[in-house]
């Protein structure tokens, strides 16, 4: 029997047929009739996740406060238990990890202690296609510090507006910089920074560098420890499952333990003495210091059932089948939307150790309109300005044959210009 081709339904329903992974779709939630590609901004619920709030509230209704230690497990070693279970995912010791607070607090929280000017060194070194998030919590540091925010942030420009040039981030790392925080991977164009690299560069020349990993963590391996990378942090609601508003996570190197948390709260202390309640500060051995306060332990049961899926899936699958549904995509997206008739382009590295886990496709104004086209057939990307749609096809949901549809609907709407119905405006949430 001939190979089909990979424009031909058959192709997909092959490679669909082949995914080791097949089987934990069924463990989601899909909602009824759509192809859900918005898994980079808040991936689906699964099961596991539902359970695992239900558990929490009847711990709640059943033992109120007893939960705190008899929870199963115990809600007041929930954050590190949560901490431990990611760890294998990012590639650290379990006491590096921990589970607290949100995105842009652990920034915080994270700068705060990291960020140490001095002198001449006093700056802070990001990026131009950061999260707009990460630049206003670094301006506040800056400002905190009693320093100038024009002088002392440094953005190293993207060329093309789609890309950043490790080696032009490496020039501007000069005796000037006190840190470094960039994105592991761009949220608009996907692209994944080389983390090691950044990270032994910035060391030789004694300048402190953090990720925000939001757009990585659970769409692939990484391995903070043996990088040596100093800190990092990421969301729990992007490809974690987590949920709407889910905890974030916080990384510190051991080389740091026993540094100084700046935002300090009692959730940092040394678990044993925390409820000795003595005015002085006894911080936890490892990333627990950086926690400040009291947990949302509901949030925590449903990112708990998100996590046991990956335990048993395996980064390194997900990373794999990520790979092939998103050069799928590229490949489906070349043959069927070619730039010169279309107007639509991959602003997504084509190597695929240079992306994460979604695919930008770049036109023109009318993007927007082409989106909400899009969401009224049921498929579910989205738009980011300017005239960009973010397609993530997920490891753990998502099939070829999904992506197959969804590249043909795309021509379909293009040719017959169905999406002109619609206004070139972006909903409040895009
Ligand atoms: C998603 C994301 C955020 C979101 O910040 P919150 O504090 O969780 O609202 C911040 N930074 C980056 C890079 C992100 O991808």
């Amino acid at each position: 029997m001939a190979m089909p081709l990979a424009t031909e339904k058959e192709y997909a329903l092959r490679l669909d047929a082949a995914d080791p992974l097949a089987a934990f779709r069924g463990r989601f939630y899909i909602p009824e009739n759509m192809i859900y590609l918005d898994g980079n901004s808040l991936g689906l619920m699964s099961a596991e996740a539902e359970q695992g709030i239900a558990q929490i509230m009847k711990e709640w209704r059943g033992k109120g406060i007893g939960g705190w230690l008899e929870g199963a497990p115990p809600w007041f070693y929930l954050a590190e238990e949560l901490g431990a279970m990611i760890a294998p995912l990012v590639g650290a010791i379990p006491e590096s990890v921990v589970c607290t607070g949100s995105t842009t607090v652990n920034l915080h929280a994270l700068a705060a202690s990291f960020y140490k000017p001095v002198g001449r060194r006093c700056k802070i070194l990001a990026d131009e296609l950061n999260f707009p998030s990460d630049i206003y919590a670094l301006k506040g540091q800056i400002a905190l510090r009693g320093l100038n925010v024009q002088d002392c942030l440094l953005l190293a420009p993207s060329g093309d507006g789609r890309f950043l040039d490790e080696a032009r981030l490496e020039e501007a790392m000069t005796d000037e910089v006190a840190l470094i925080l960039l994105p592991s991977a761009l949220y608009r164009s996907g692209q994944l920074l080389d983390m090691p690299r950044l990270t032994r560069k910035a060391h030789e020349r004694g300048i402190v560098i953090g990720f925000d990993c939001s757009h990585s963590v659970g769409a692939l391996p990484h391995y903070f420890d043996e990088w040596g990378v100093d800190f990092a942090f990421w969301c729990g609601y992007k490809y974690l499952n987590g949920g709407p508003g889910s905890p974030a996570f916080l990384y510190v190197n051991a080389a740091h333990f026993g540094g100084a948390p700046m935002l300090t709260g009692w959730f940092g202390c040394r678990k044993e003495r925390q409820f000795n309640m003595e005015l002085e500060f006894h911080p936890a051995k490892g990333a627990g210091a950086w926690q400040i306060s009291t947990p949302c332990i509901l949030a925590m049961g449903a990112l708990r059932g998100a996590l046991g899926i990956f335990r048993e899936a395996g980064i390194a699958a997900v990373r794999e089948k990520s790979r092939q549904l998103t050069e799928y995509f590229i490949l489906l997206a070349d043959l069927l939307l070619p730039e010169h008739v279309y107007g639509v382009r991959t602003g997504t590295p084509r190597e695929p150790e240079r992306r994460s886990g979604h695919v930008a496709l770049e036109g023109g104004e009318h993007m927007a309109a082409v989106n909400h086209a899009l969401k009224a057939r049921g498929i579910v990307p989205d738009f980011r300005p300017p005239g960009i749609i973010r397609f993530a096809p997920v490891a753990l949901y998502n099939t070829f044959y999904e992506v197959w549809k969804t590249v043909h609907t795309l021509k379909t709407i293009l040719d017959n210009g169905e999406y002109k119905k619609y206004s070139a405006g972006r909903s409040v949430v895009a």
